[in-house]
């Protein structure tokens, strides 16, 4: 195990699918008490259920990160539970097509999950450690979209650039405190999010044409690297946006 989380306490939001799952799971693994935050409480319950039968100890929590006092309340009752010493944001979604057919709502809802949801848990969360002198790594999941742009995905493509802004601008900030906060931008992985456009042979060959290892991502290449940020083997590293993209950005 490169990630020693014995004795740590890890908040995952968008716990409950995907990415998230993955490495709330992963954090188990490492040995940390993992707070699981996501909208559905079904899927919550069963990674939950993982990670118990991987004898290791969870606790849900169905949140809306869109919703400031819902993060609010979800950071405080798991800051009860000890000092949150990691937070993975993970909750994101996509409304990909055409931009000239994009309607407000969809530009808004992308921007509210992926950006504004990622602010308010990291505000939470820093507030809290700031206010109880507590370290903390934080690592919010971008994209290779926060460093390239694609054709159909302006609003995916804006809010991942604004994360990794994001990112940065609370590492400086909060670096004097002990606070480190990361990015992990994954190229293309299978999972519910992207089930249904990897399923379209035309744009799965225009993706595959654009990584150099020539195929996509799984679920674990995404987990090591959060894992990373997420443990003490990263001290030296804050502001880092870290890109598992297979060299497609390097191309
Ligand atoms: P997914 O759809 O499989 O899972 C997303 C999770 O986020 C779900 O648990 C969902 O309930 C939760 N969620 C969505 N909106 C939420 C909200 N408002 N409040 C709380 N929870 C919410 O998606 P995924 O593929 O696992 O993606 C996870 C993250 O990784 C996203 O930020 C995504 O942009 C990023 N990402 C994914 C890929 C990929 O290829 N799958 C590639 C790069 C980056």
């Amino acid at each position: 195990m490169f990630a020693d989380l014995r004795g740590k306490h890890a908040l995952v939001t968008g716990a409950g699918r995907g990415i998230g799952r993955a490495c709330a799971i992963g954090l188990a693994e490492a040995g940390a008490i993992v707070t699981l935050v996501s909208r559905s409480e079904d899927e919550l319950q069963e990674v939950a259920s993982a990670i118990q039968q991987r004898h290791g100890t969870a606790h849900i929590h169905e949140a809306d990160v869109t919703q400031k006092d819902e993060v609010e309340d979800v950071v405080a009752a798991a800051h009860r539970r000890g000092s949150l010493d990691v937070t993975v944001n993970s909750a994101g979604i996509n409304r990909p097509g055409p931009t000239v057919e994009l309607s407000d709502e969809a530009w808004n809802e992308v921007m509210a999950v992926n950006l504004t949801g990622t602010f308010f848990m990291c505000r939470a969360v820093a507030r809290h450690l700031l206010e109880y002198g507590g370290a903390g790594r934080i690592v919010n999941i971008s994209s290779q979209m926060g460093s390239v742009g694609y054709p159909g995905r302006a609003a995916y493509c804006a809010s991942k650039h604004a994360v990794d802004g994001l990112t940065k601008a609370l590492a400086v900030e909060w670096a004097p405190h002990g606070i480190a906060v990361n990015s992990v931008a994954p190229t293309f992985i299978e999972t519910p999010l992207t089930a249904t456009m990897l399923a379209d042979e035309t744009f799965r060959e225009d993706v595959l044409r654009r990584i150099p290892l020539g195929r996509l991502g799984n679920l674990d290449e995404v987990v090591a690297p959060v894992l990373f940020l997420a443990s003490d083997a990263s001290s030296l590293i804050t502001g880092h946006v870290l890109l598992a993209d297979g060299g497609w950005v390097a191309w």
